[in-house]
């Protein structure tokens, strides 16, 4: 008889989590809310429009594929890859665009006009960087169990001393750079990890080596394909998907998960794996006395920040705009305030524009442009409909004063999806859209634990716990969640 473990949620960490343990011999089931898998980065279509719902850069390109190489494949048999170039557009408040080139020497002009010297120094800065990726990515990252004396390993030590890993972000980049606009270049990749330059550990300068060096990626079709590919390796090795599944109660008895409940219908396990939001599992569904944390101290995180998006369709090409585009034309600590230290509606926010049909024409009609507009807001924000009509406008004459066109004019499709919708269709703890923020207080063995402390077949994964938010490192944290259920290291 096969053991029999189920797996709740079907975004990245529970697809790898299910393929990992379907692959050593588990019989597999995994109950998902929604319709279709893919979680935060599922797709939906309208007329023509294919949209990612969520994540839209494809970077790490080479941990994606570490995943995929455990089952014998690389992300190519299941895709095509394209690295773009530029990687993407930077809109600043006075100055002309700035493409990011894929070939970073290529900005060096750029950065000597700016600052004397800075083509070195980035040189420099993304040396270091790229040791901090190995150290994180194929190290750190990979620790299911992190533990403080890890940080007493030889290697450790040596890097804490020269790579500055615990000093905050923002200091790293100003000890290198005097420039307002470089230093806006190094801040952004930070804001993935859902904390501001400030409050964010150096270690995370790694962001910068991943976008710099290793590039932006894109597989045409959307960020789904990866979906598509997991789901399909999955299905393959018989893992069984119960989609419009709401888990409701997990059921222990003497310390052990015993089944789930969602509506009438029970299911049997042997295991667990949880990777809907840590928050919603420990809080909602555990009974009162496997809780493993208490709701101030929930209450105490600093969680990412969620945000506003308008998911748009236009019946015309809009010319001065790349596959990414950063709408850097407002000050970054004041949007940073409105998120973390003052949480309230941002008056002149930083936003992010995504249009993918400017390098793939499968993802909107012949002639017309798919545009994803991302303003990131503070956690819990009750979002209305006059909000959101308010922050269109806004957006919109901001991509006016920058490409000379009016989206209202040419909308085909709209949609719009906020800190309701986070909460709603994925359980998420204030609306979050990215978990917690890797700051220092919140990174490696202060992350919440993946092994439930009393429960030992009962184990979490996700972005809210080991090793953190982004595709890549959820990828790796469903694959370490069926690691630790199965006590190895396949
Ligand atoms: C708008 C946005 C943009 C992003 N951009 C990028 C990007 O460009 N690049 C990048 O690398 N990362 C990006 N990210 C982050 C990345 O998408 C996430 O870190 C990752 O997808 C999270 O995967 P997960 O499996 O941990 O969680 P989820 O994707 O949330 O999956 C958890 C699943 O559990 C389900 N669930 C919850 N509760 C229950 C229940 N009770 N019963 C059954 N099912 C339940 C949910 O419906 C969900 O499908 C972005 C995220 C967002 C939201």
């Amino acid at each position: 008889m096969k053991s029999k473990l189920a797996v709740i949620g079907a975004g990245f960490s529970g697809l790898t989590a299910a393929v990992a343990s379907a692959k050593a011999g588990y019989e597999v089931d995994v109950y998902e809310k929604n319709a279709t898998p893919g979680g935060r980065a599922r797709q939906f279509s309208r007329d023509g429009f294919h949209f990612d719902m969520g994540p839209s850069w494809y970077w790490m390109p080479d941990v994606i594929d570490a995943e995929f190489k455990r089952y014998g494949y690389t992300a190519t048999d299941f895709f095509d890859l394209q690295r773009l170039d530029p990687s993407y557009t930077v809109f600043w408040s006075e100055d002309e665009p700035l493409q990011v080139p894929a070939d970073v020497d290529r900005l060096t002009p750029w950065l000597e006009q700016r600052e004397e010297g800075a083509g070195q120094k980035l040189q420099d800065f993304l040396e270091e960087a790229r040791k901090k990726y190995h150290l994180g990515m194929f190290d750190l990252a990979q620790q299911r169990k992190p533990k403080l004396r890890n940080f007493a390993r030889p290697h450790m030590i040596k890097s804490v001393a020269t790579l500055n890993l615990f000093k905050s972000m923002q200091r790293h980049i100003d000890r290198y750079f005097t420039d307002p606009q470089i230093r806006l270049l190094l801040s952004f990749p930070i804001l993935f990890l859902g904390g501001s330059p400030r409050q964010m550990p150096a270690l995370y300068s790694l962001m910068n080596y991943a976008d710099m060096k290793l590039g932006t990626w894109y597989p045409p079709g959307g960020i789904y394909e990866l979906v598509k590919a997991w789901h399909q390796l999955a299905e393959e090795l018989d893992v069984e998907f119960h989609f419009n599944t709401e888990i409701e109660e997990i059921k222990v008895h003497s310390n052990r998960v015993t089944g789930l409940r969602s509506g009438d219908q029970s299911f049997d396990a042997d295991s667990l794996i949880a990777t809907g939001d840590y928050h919603h599992v420990e809080q909602n569904l555990l009974p009162k006395n496997h809780r493993i944390y208490s709701e101030s101290y929930w209450n105490s995180r600093t969680m990412s920040p969620s945000c506003l998006i308008y998911y748009l369709g236009l019946d015309r090409k809009l010319p001065g705009l790349t596959h990414h585009n950063l709408f850097f034309d407002e000050d970054l600590d004041q949007h940073s305030d409105a998120l973390y230290k003052n949480p309230k509606w941002p008056e002149r926010p930083l936003f992010y524009a995504c249009c993918p049909s400017k390098t793939d024409s499968t993802v909107a009609p012949e002639g017309m442009e798919n545009l994803f507009l991302l303003m990131p807001v503070a956690p819990g924000l009750d979002d209305t409909e006059n909000i959101k009509s308010y922050y269109f406008k806004l957006l919109e004459k901001r991509i006016e004063r920058h490409t000379g066109i009016r989206l209202s004019d040419y909308l085909v499709v709209k949609e719009s999806y906020g800190v309701q919708d986070f909460s709603s269709d994925y359980n998420a703890f204030r609306g979050n859209a990215y978990g917690l923020a890797n700051t220092l207080k919140q990174t490696s063995v202060l992350k919440p634990s993946m092994q439930h402390p009393k429960i030992s077949n009962m184990v979490f994964g996700g972005q809210l716990t080991q090793p953190g938010p982004g595709v890549p490192p959820c990828l790796i944290s469903g694959r370490m969640a069926a690691q630790q259920i199965m006590g190895g290291t396949t």
